[in-house]
């Protein structure tokens, strides 16, 4: 009789689509914990592997001849096994949205865990800082706090509550600091407890870096880690260590850090729940706030979603009337008592289609430039024109691999495509026609600055010194180390007008601004995307929130917002005037549940990509009689929406077609995707000229 030995089975990740592995066999001596990661050999070339599951066996598993069953080639046992909630979180994403276990893990754990030998990383934990003080956190000067009755509340709900609560506090109502007190008291409660913070992009909010490193400093020096994408690949995986071992207390992370190995995990916060950003683009799709709260379901411990402009989802999820819900918690008062900005509306039709900054707007500014005060003017597109035309012969400049127009920058005086990256010089005449009347349409950052400084030149701030202006986008944030640097420039007032993107609009505590003008919005007002009023509104609450933060203001002036518009009577500027964030969710959710949107419905794209412009549309043809025959078959209403290209239908020379299939059962939904992969995806596989396809499952944007 053969010699017993073991066989681990070990998800790895294989180029995507050669089907929703579930793992691949290899043979060990000993046998394996579930979780460890291993060392493997696909074909010739050595893989991360993490094995789910490890049986005795005397020969080789059924339909494998024993000669092909490879041995694993290392184990990491200098890395502690990855426990089974982590494996069941990468379980449920990869079944969710549809991809292999081996593809989510590889994108869970830092790419340098890869390359990583017991050595080097046993070399890595000797090197590193003191293990994180377990004693309770010492009264700290920022703790000293008082909480008003309504943070004081809002906290003991928070404590008093298991499971996932919506903090929905107003810009400025100091969400932060009942949700650190929180944090604290987790932590004090349990000297090894661990506490997830999520953030939309920590670039955006150095601040709050800072405030939780001081406010939680007497833990230790590696009490608190952050995990995002700024990091180099060395200080991922030494901050993830420092998590995976329990030795990290407070975890301050983007998106990818929700799949963090967290074991003594007790409390997930994720701040700015509607941000998009939670929701990652490419690769496996996934929406990380969801996976935070199922994460917290899976352990039992609370989840903390906050938001002054929650996302639809959650603020539905979180009304009184849904049982099995979220908890909604209110904090309506800003700090101080503060009142909101009063919002002025502008009506553009008054004035010619070229008019980018209204009179009454620009004497607006100058008398907070009079009282001392800084103002903040959000333009949501960078460059300086964002389309080139021709009136001779209507040529634009269109790029030529996107669906989209190429925007003129003047700084290089280039065309660049801000979705492909393609920059060519600026024509000088037409480059169809010959004609010498190009013309500029539509104004982005780089013109309002130019325009700003010529109208501000004569301007004199109380001190007699000339006005100062800066400008904030992309462009200007290129560099490691600008966007800090520029926040901070402003923050000590070395400007007094900042115009920017929406980067100058999240959650900054800007202390002398008094006001804020959005200057042309209306491009959320009437897109073909569902969900853009959603986060126009968003947007303007955010910035609006920026204005007249500081309680001990010397200006006599009220906190402002600005809106110039050519719709001044939209619903969503008169919820605005009342900074009712409430009054706009309910009536954009009645809208929604009329038409069928979500988050009354669930939504499952399939999406082709291909380089010619026929193979991705007409796979998805062919697609969608199948789909139609499953959905026939399948429990619950499933709607299959004919295929079409996607609203920008070309990206970087690729040809992108998608399919719709919905269902107000997710259940039903799930179902379906199941059956669909079982029958249906070895056809894809099979299409020709396909580059690449995939399910987009709970869409950010159809
Ligand atoms: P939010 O996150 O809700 O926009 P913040 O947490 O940034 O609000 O708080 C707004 C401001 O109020 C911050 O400067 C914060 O330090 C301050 N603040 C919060 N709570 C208190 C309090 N209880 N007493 C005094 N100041 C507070
Ligand atoms: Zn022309
Ligand atoms: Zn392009």
């Amino acid at each position: 009789m053969a010699s017993p030995f073991f066989i681990a089975e070990v998800w790895v990740h294989l180029p995507a689509h050669r089907g929703l592995n579930r793992g691949l066999c290899y043979r060990h001596d000993q046998a394996l914990n579930v979780g460890q990661l291993v060392r493997v050999e696909i074909g010739s070339t050595a893989h991360l592997g993490v094995v789910f599951a490890c049986t005795s066996a005397t020969s080789a598993p059924e339909g494998l001849p024993a000669h092909e069953l490879k041995s694993v080639d290392e184990v990491l046992w200098a890395c502690p096994p990855l426990s089974t909630e982590w494996l069941t979180l990468i379980e449920f994403t990869a079944q969710y949205y549809r991809r292999s276990p081996g593809e989510v893990a590889a994108m869970a754990l830092p790419t340098l865990l890869k390359q990583s030998t017991n050595a080097s990383l046993e070399k890595r934990k000797q090197r590193r800082k003191p293990k994180a003080s377990s004693a309770a956190t010492e009264p700290n000067p920022s703790a000293t706090k008082t909480l008003s009755p309504e943070q004081q509340s809002a906290l003991q709900a928070l404590i008093a509550h298991a499971g996932t609560s919506l903090l929905h506090g107003a810009t400025g109502s100091g969400k932060t600091e009942v949700y650190l007190r929180h944090i604290q008291q987790v932590l004090e409660q349990d000297p090894e407890a661990q506490v997830l913070v999520m953030v939309p992009e920590i670039n955006l909010t150095p601040q709050l870096e800072q405030q939780v490193r001081e406010r939680f400093h007497a833990l230790g020096p590696s009490a608190v880690v952050s995990l995002h994408s700024g990091l180099t690949p060395a200080q991922r995986l030494n901050h993830w260590l420092d998590a995976h071992e329990g030795l990290a207390r407070i975890i301050l992370g983007t998106r990818l850090s929700v799949f963090a190995s967290l074991p003594r995990l007790k409390l997930i916060v994720v701040d700015e729940e509607h941000d998009p950003s939670f929701k990652q683009g490419d690769g496996p799709r996934h929406s990380a706030r969801d996976l935070a709260v199922f994460r917290g379901h899976q352990l039992g411990i609370p989840v903390v979603l906050a938001s002054a402009t929650p996302s639809l989802e959650s603020w539905n999820n979180s009304a009184a009337e849904r049982k099995s819900g979220y908890l909604r918690i209110g904090m309506p008062s800003r700090q101080g008592h503060q009142p909101m900005p009063e919002l002025v509306v502008v009506d553009m039709n008054r004035f010619s289609r070229k008019t980018s900054l209204s009179k009454a707007l620009e004497h607006a500014i100058k008398a907070r430039i009079d009282a001392s005060e800084q103002v903040l003017l959000l333009l949501n597109r960078r460059g300086y024109s964002p389309v080139l035309y021709c009136p001779d012969c209507q040529w634009t400049s269109d790029c030529p691999h996107c669906s989209a127009h190429q925007v003129l920058h003047k700084m290089d005086h280039r065309l660049h495509c801000h979705h492909c990256g393609l920059q060519t010089p600026a024509p000088r005449t037409c480059p169809s026609c010959g004609g010498h009347q190009i013309l500029g349409l539509g104004q982005g950052t780089e013109q309002i600055e130019e325009e700003l400084i010529h109208r501000m030149s004569e301007w004199r701030k109380p001190n007699g010194e000339p006005v100062t202006l800066m400008r904030m986008d992309a462009d200007t944030v290129r560099l490691k180390g600008q966007l800090t640097s520029q926040l901070n420039a402003f923050h000590q007032g070395h400007a007094d007008v900042l115009i920017g993107t929406q980067m100058v609009a999240k959650g900054h505590d800007f202390r002398r601004v008094g006001l804020v003008a959005a200057l042309n919005p209306d491009g959320g007002l009437f897109s073909s995307d569902f969900r853009a009023p959603e986060r126009l509104f968003a947007l303007l609450m955010q910035a609006a929130g920026r204005a007249g933060r500081d309680p001990n203001r010397p200006s006599a002036l009220p906190a402002q917002m600005w809106i110039q518009t050519h719709h001044p009577e939209h619903h969503l500027f008169r919820h605005l005037r009342h900074s009712d964030y409430a009054g706009f969710a309910e009536d954009e959710l009645e809208a929604r549940r009329s038409i069928g949107l979500p988050p009354f419905v669930h939504q499952a794209l399939l999406r082709t990509e291909s380089r010619k412009p026929e193979p991705a549309l007409e796979a998805l043809n062919r697609q969608h009689q199948r789909c139609e025959t499953l959905a026939q078959s399948a429990q619950g209403a499933l709607t299959v929406h004919h295929p079409v290209p996607m609203s920008m239908g070309k990206l970087a020379g690729v040809h992108r077609a998608q399919l719709l299939i919905e269902s107000n059962s997710r259940k039903s939904l799930q179902a379906f995707l199941q059956a669909w992969d079982e029958q249906a995806a070895a056809s894809l596989r099979q299409e020709k000229g396909l580059l690449r396809w995939a399910w987009d499952i709970d869409p950010a944007s159809i």
